[in-house]
């Protein structure tokens, strides 16, 4: 939903500050259709991708989860570095003092792309924009054919 080019001089709903030509031609809408600015949009309804760096919609956050350094998971072995798919309910737990990951709910797709390997990351996981997930897609492809040609000879 879009509205109307907004006056110059519009502000944005929740920071209060300007908002900028840009958006004011295709102005972003918050819940209760208030014009807000590109970053209180961004903090509110999108995360940076933790490969490329770019933003993508908060819906496409929780299909795949990069994991950095490994991370304590319940029931046992940390989970390794890797590029996850996350295959259905919460994967991950966390009580007032420490947070870990549900291994059940993390299906090992590929190794961490090689720009991703840091030995002390601020966070130990991220996520991925849909672009990024897709070729991590074609990576567990093509990584799971490897295997495949591996046992067959
Ligand atoms: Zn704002
Ligand atoms: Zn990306």
């Amino acid at each position: 939903m879009s509205k109307d080019c907004l006056p110059e001089g519009a502000k944005c709903d929740w920071c209060e500050y300007d908002l900028d030509d840009e958006e004011r031609e295709s102005p972003r809408l918050n819940g209760s259709d208030e014009p807000i600015c590109d970053d209180c949009y961004q903090e509110e309804y999108e995360f940076p991708c933790c490969l490329c760096e770019n933003y993508d919609e908060q819906d496409v956050q929780h299909e795949m989860l990069v994991v950095f350094v490994p991370t304590s998971a319940s029931g046992g072995d940390k989970v390794q570095p890797g590029v996850y798919a996350i295959t259905g309910g919460p994967y991950w737990g966390t009580d007032y003092f420490s947070s870990w990951l549900d291994a059940s709910q993390l299906a090992w797709l590929c190794p961490l792309p090689e720009s991703l390997r840091d030995d002390d990351p601020f966070y130990p996981v991220g996520h991925l924009c849909r672009d990024c997930q897709k070729e991590m897609q074609v990576r567990g492809v093509q990584e799971l054919t490897k295997k495949c040609a591996m046992a067959f000879c």
